[in-house]
């Protein structure tokens, strides 16, 4: 890295605002107090088993004020928070609707709720267009106008950020991006679509084909490796949880298969090959969708590195059209496991920088009114 560079950053950086950043996730709650990438405080609470907004809501706020206090400032210090959240929900009213992970949740008025307890500005935004945001503005995007990030975990979800501003659609529900078909005649998704992206591809997928392969009986191979590089029974768990399927006996994550396959055992090397030439479909689709300078991988699957994005590089190479694919330039996110934070706390910046645009634009529009008169 050279030093102007370093200079412009920190010169940036000084006119950053500290702003609150609340995480909901399925399993965990994190909050901190934010300076850009800087965390300067963090305090997280499990969910637990009954995460009902009752039961949350008062404890959430409780770690938000112990967040503050670990930061050494104080509410009236605070440029706003923002909160990213499972998905669906409107970012214009902060409602989340019914987040898969959030057993309880039904048309929670999010927004409303925190207004009532912290009297800043605060912005709600479904999580992987948060994290997306976290990456385009404090993270590899930087310096990018047209960006989509990618992230590949036990979903697939994405982020979609277009001449500067994230693409919401009419009801804020744009950029599913693990919900695109890249088969057609695939399976079913939880969605209700067929042959998504993330029914292929995502951990969740590759730990089921495992499973359901050994089930059958095949396999012997993989669940031999798996019984002798035990370890990840928590991760399994996890991971059972997120997939809802009890019925299928969880022996295999998607990190064992991925190491079954550095290990050269082949039903492994397919399942991983599969989920990577779904990914490279899916990286030409949204290259010729999109035609975007940047597209920002993240997510726990990226751990595999050459093993899953090299056959889905080469797809990109082999298939993508030759203009949009010069242009792109496909990296690694740079935030990890920080990023949902980050990303919240962008969404300060971000939002009132759009409002000071639509200003303008308003007023240009009035005196072009006035003009034609
Ligand atoms: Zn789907």
């Amino acid at each position: 890295m050279n030093t102007e560079h370093v200079g412009a950053r920190q010169e940036a950086s000084e006119n950053l605002p500290l702003v609150v950043a609340v995480d909901l996730g399925g399993t965990q709650i994190r909050t901190a107090v934010a300076h850009g990438a800087k965390l300067l405080s963090r305090v997280s609470l499990l969910t637990g088993d009954n995460p009902t907004p009752e039961r949350i809501m008062p404890r959430l706020f409780q770690a938000v004020r112990q967040a503050l206090d670990q930061a050494g400032t104080s509410l009236d210090q605070i440029a706003g928070i923002g909160i990213s959240a499972p998905g669906p929900l409107n970012n214009r009213t902060g409602i989340v609707y019914v987040p898969p992970n959030l057993p309880g949740w039904k048309n929670v008025p999010v927004q409303d709720i925190f207004s009532e307890q912290f009297h800043v500005p605060i912005f709600v935004e479904n999580d992987a267009n948060a994290a997306g945001l976290g990456e385009y503005m404090f993270g590899a995007g930087r310096g990018s106008r047209d960006m989509v990030y990618l992230t590949i975990s036990t979903g697939i979800g994405g982020g979609v950020i277009t001449d500067g501003r994230i693409v919401e659609g009419v009801s804020g529900t744009a950029a599913e991006l693990g919900h695109m078909t890249v088969d057609w005649h695939g399976e079913r998704c939880n969605c209700g679509n067929i042959g998504c992206l993330e029914r292929i591809a995502s951990g969740t997928a590759i730990a089921r084909r495992a499973n359901e392969t050994i089930a059958r009986g095949e396999g012997k191979d993989l669940l031999a490796f798996a019984l002798a590089h035990q370890g990840h029974e928590a991760e399994a768990k996890e991971e059972q949880r997120a997939t809802h399927t009890p019925d299928v006996p969880i022996r295999v994550t998607a990190r064992t298969v991925a190491q079954a396959a550095e290990a050269g055992i082949l039903l492994a090397q397919d399942i991983i090959a599969t989920a990577a030439e779904a990914i490279g479909v899916g990286l030409v689709n949204i290259i010729h969708i999109f035609n975007p300078e940047m597209i920002i991988l993240g997510g726990g699957l990226t751990h595999m590195g050459a093993l899953l994005l090299e056959p889905a590089l080469r797809i990109v190479q082999d298939r993508t059209m030759q203009v949009p694919r010069e242009a792109v330039r496909i990296v690694l996110a740079q935030l990890g496991p920080n990023v949902g934070l980050v990303g919240a706390g962008a969404l300060i910046c971000y939002n009132k920088e759009q409002q000071k645009i639509e200003h303008v634009i308003r007023k240009s529009e009035q005196s072009g009114e006035h003009g034609s008169e």
